[in-house]
């Protein structure tokens, strides 16, 4: 049953062959199991059956929606009633939201069951989940390696059956790169499509949220629930929500039923492909581009000549935001607060010296630099402008192409500790996934084969980035690719998932 998706698991439920509740329990029991991966910062048993009970109740009356009943795992990012918010920090361990954050309120609305919150990096700042107080998460695919960062759990959990979808948020590459590392499928939308209401914030003008499953399929089910506009997030896109199921399955263009994706170009950014791409990276990512021509496409090569100094761009940009957006955590508004302290600065001090970890610290330490008086223009407004090129470069490339297409990160994971002690080698590996945020775009991460040699075992995801609103035609060519290939089918073995 665990290997379903969510459209099988569907299936099951209307067939009564399965209840919600049977559902939830199997995969609490997995989640039990797999406690060695520690993809999960909280479970809590009983809101999960109360969720699934009254998902049942709908299902009796015949008043279920696509996803009554489908039990999902939210990243600890997002905040909920009943279960504990952390994001990831000390900072939070005992913070109970009053509110569910919109995408958690949207899922619960059409009748998804909460599985619990899953395990990410610090305030979602890492690409390998190895910055969590709550300790790494690790790979289902080899306990060796990382799962990719910041959603790494949700990641995890999808990966290894503990949950059949999860939600992810995306900053700089956060949804794209774990689902990557871990095989799965993960969609990070336009900017501004999903809500950031009660999402813990990062840095606002880049955070996403998005859905992380094992198809493209389910994620434009869950996308459908999750996305749309909200007045209680002021970046949210005035919009009305699509659906984004409405072009799987169908032709590119109309004309020629024997190829599905006949006419659609897919454009290649030489600069993804350069030195720096692991050679068994690179030989999926070829591998899949030529399923894709077997499908009909054609390929370009475009230029994303700014693609390095995303780099530099975002680890200003982020950090500035994120120093701005964690001044609440200050041990009176928020959070951790010292136990023993002077006075109102030195608990402000102890609280926060306290409550944040190293790779958190660091982030504010370099966002208060770059935003100070003396330094604004030299690093901030010079990153600023430096955005907007990279933006229109991508407008450039999307006049030769309809999606571009290209690998999520230059390696398969990494080994557990292996770049905790450079952060610089930590950020370097974000190079492909960093330019699309800074632009705002829509990326997703599809998996499309495995690493080489002693990596035989872990998976490689192909981006496809589409232009802003196009996530339901990127849905339709990473769903074509899924018709045609079982990458997604995949799943690791028995004994890394705790059966
Ligand atoms: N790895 C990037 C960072 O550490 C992106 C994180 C994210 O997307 N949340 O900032």
């Amino acid at each position: 049953m665990h290997q379903k998706s969510l459209t099988e698991l569907r299936a099951a439920l209307d067939s009564k062959d399965i209840s919600a509740v049977e559902l939830a329990q199997s995969y609490l029991q997995r989640i039990e199991a797999a406690k060695a991966l520690n993809a999960f910062i909280s479970v809590d048993r009983d809101i999960t059956l109360e969720q699934a009970k009254a998902a049942d109740a709908l299902i009796a009356q015949g008043r279920a929606g696509a996803l009554t009943g489908l039990p999902i795992a939210h990243k600890d990012v997002f905040v909920t009633r009943g279960f504990a918010s952390t994001a990831g920090s000390h900072m939070l361990e005992n913070y109970t939201s009053p509110f569910d954050a919109t995408v958690v309120d949207r899922l619960k609305a059409a009748g998804m069951v909460t599985l619990g919150k899953t395990n990410m990096d610090e305030f979602a700042m890492g690409s390998s989940n190895e910055n969590s107080y709550f300790g790494a998460v690790k790979n289902p695919w080899d306990l060796k390696a990382v799962p990719g960062g910041s959603s790494g759990g949700s990641a995890a959990a999808v990966a290894a059956r503990l949950a059949p979808a999860a939600t992810g948020t995306d900053t700089g590459g956060s949804i794209r790169q774990p689902a990557s590392f871990t095989g799965i499928t993960g969609i990070k939308p336009t900017y501004g499509r999903v809500s950031r209401y009660g999402m813990i914030a990062f840095a606002s003008s880049l955070d996403q949220a998005g859905p992380m499953a094992q198809t493209a399929a389910d994620c434009a089910l869950l996308l459908n629930a999750m996305g749309g506009f909200d007045e209680r997030d002021s970046t949210s896109l005035q919009r009305d929500n699509e659906d984004y199921t409405r072009y799987l399955g169908k032709n590119w263009s109309d004309d020629d039923a024997s190829k599905p994706l006949k006419g659609l170009r897919i454009g290649m950014p030489k600069e993804y492909f350069g030195a720096g791409l692991a050679d068994d990276v690179r030989a999926a990512i070829d591998a899949a581009l030529k399923q894709y021509e077997a499908l009909g496409a054609t390929l370009v090569e475009v230029t994303l000549p700014k693609t390095e100094l995303s780099i530099p761009v975002y680890y200003i940009i982020a950090p500035a935001e994120a120093s701005s957006n964690l001044s609440r955590f200050d041990g009176v508004r928020y959070g951790h607060r010292a136990a023993q302290y002077k006075d109102l600065l030195d608990m402000y001090k102890k609280s926060r010296a306290e409550g944040f970890g190293p790779e958190v610290k660091r982030r504010i330490l370099v966002g208060t630099y770059v935003l100070s008086h003396g330094y604004y223009d030299a690093y901030y407004l010079q990153a600023q402008k430096i955005r907007r090129i990279i933006a229109r470069d991508f407008q450039e490339a999307f006049k030769q192409c309809d999606v571009i297409m290209g690998p999520v990160a230059p390696s398969v994971a990494w080994n557990l500790g292996e770049k905790t002690d450079d952060p610089v080698q930590m950020y370097l590996a974000d190079i492909y996934t960093l330019s699309v945020s800074l632009a705002g775009l829509p990326g997703m991460s599809v998996p499309c084969g495995f690493g080489a040699g002693a990596h035989a075992n872990r998976p490689v995801g192909l981006q496809i980035v589409g232009n802003y609103f196009n996530e339901a035609r990127m849905l339709q060519v990473a769903d074509a690719f899924q018709r045609a290939t079982d990458w997604h089918r995949k799943a690791p073995s028995a004994s890394m998932s705790g059966e």
